[in-house]
């Protein structure tokens, strides 16, 4: 593996003094591929904080356009951006955070069409999105391709997170084996949930956290699903085993 320059070696100074990370786990930042499905307050926040750790390459999927009540919890997005593409926004903000990232954008939505196009060059995916529908499909594709899928959901003051690997072991769960009755049909969206500010950000920046754990080879639980309570700061981890009867993943 080629050595870190001199000008990365200043600029992350602060997480490769740390034992866990140290140069090489730095490189393994720098040359991750993470793609960001969903520029909403889940995926600007994640966004933000992986590009700041210096993750070197980030596609950015989101077909919507920034919206004044976005502004309360979209963190990079300000009143001078309403009705701009939110992808092409957050490419041009986290250029400034990193000039060196590589990253691409799609202002689009996935569709099984081209979810494999998209995301094939990819190898951790952050599911930022607000409905279920997006979350069966990408789930789908993550289990049938083998990628990290790090789920995150909100409502109000909690948040529910998960890094999934279904196909790794045979035991590992996947979203659906979670919420086997969900469907997109069913619930559409979750636009209309309650979301305060700053539990979105926790929300995004718990991924963000999943993702570089991962990256750099630490302890990863992928039967564990976080629930975090933002008014009393309750953590529980509940775990979580493949569903035998799961039509995603134990087919
Ligand atoms: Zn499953």
């Amino acid at each position: 593996m080629k050595k870190i320059d001199d000008f990365n070696l200043e600029k992350y100074s602060r997480q490769i003094i740390i034992n866990e990370v140290g140069e090489n786990g730095q490189l393994k930042i720098i040359n991750s591929k993470i793609a960001i499905v969903g520029c909403g307050g889940l995926g600007t926040s994640a966004a933000q904080y992986l590009s700041m750790s210096g993750v070197g390459h980030f596609y950015l999927i989101d077909d919507d356009t920034i919206d004044l009540s976005n502004l309360n919890r979209q963190t990079l997005f300000t009143e001078k951006d309403i009705g701009k593409s939110k992808s092409k926004t957050l490419s041009e903000k986290l250029k400034k955070v990193n000039s060196s990232a590589k990253i691409s954008f799609q202002n689009k939505k996935l569709t099984s069409k081209t979810i494999s196009s998209y995301l094939d060059s990819y190898e951790v995916i952050l599911d930022c999105t607000d409905n279920f529908e997006s979350r069966i499909l990408i789930n789908e594709y993550c289990h049938n391709y083998k990628k990290i899928l790090i789920s995150s959901a909100l409502q109000s003051f909690d948040i529910q997170a998960f890094i999934f690997a279904s196909w790794k072991e045979d035991n590992n769960p996947c979203y659906k084996c979670l919420f086997p009755n969900i469907s997109g049909d069913l619930y559409n969206s979750c636009n209309e949930m309650g979301i305060l500010s700053s539990t979105a950000g926790i929300g995004g920046l718990i991924q963000a956290n999943l993702a570089l754990n991962y990256i750099l080879g630490l302890k990863v639980d992928f039967k564990e699903l976080l629930l975090f309570d933002c008014m009393n700061f309750n953590l529980k981890k509940i775990r979580i085993n493949k569903d035998k009867k799961c039509k995603t993943c134990n087919k």
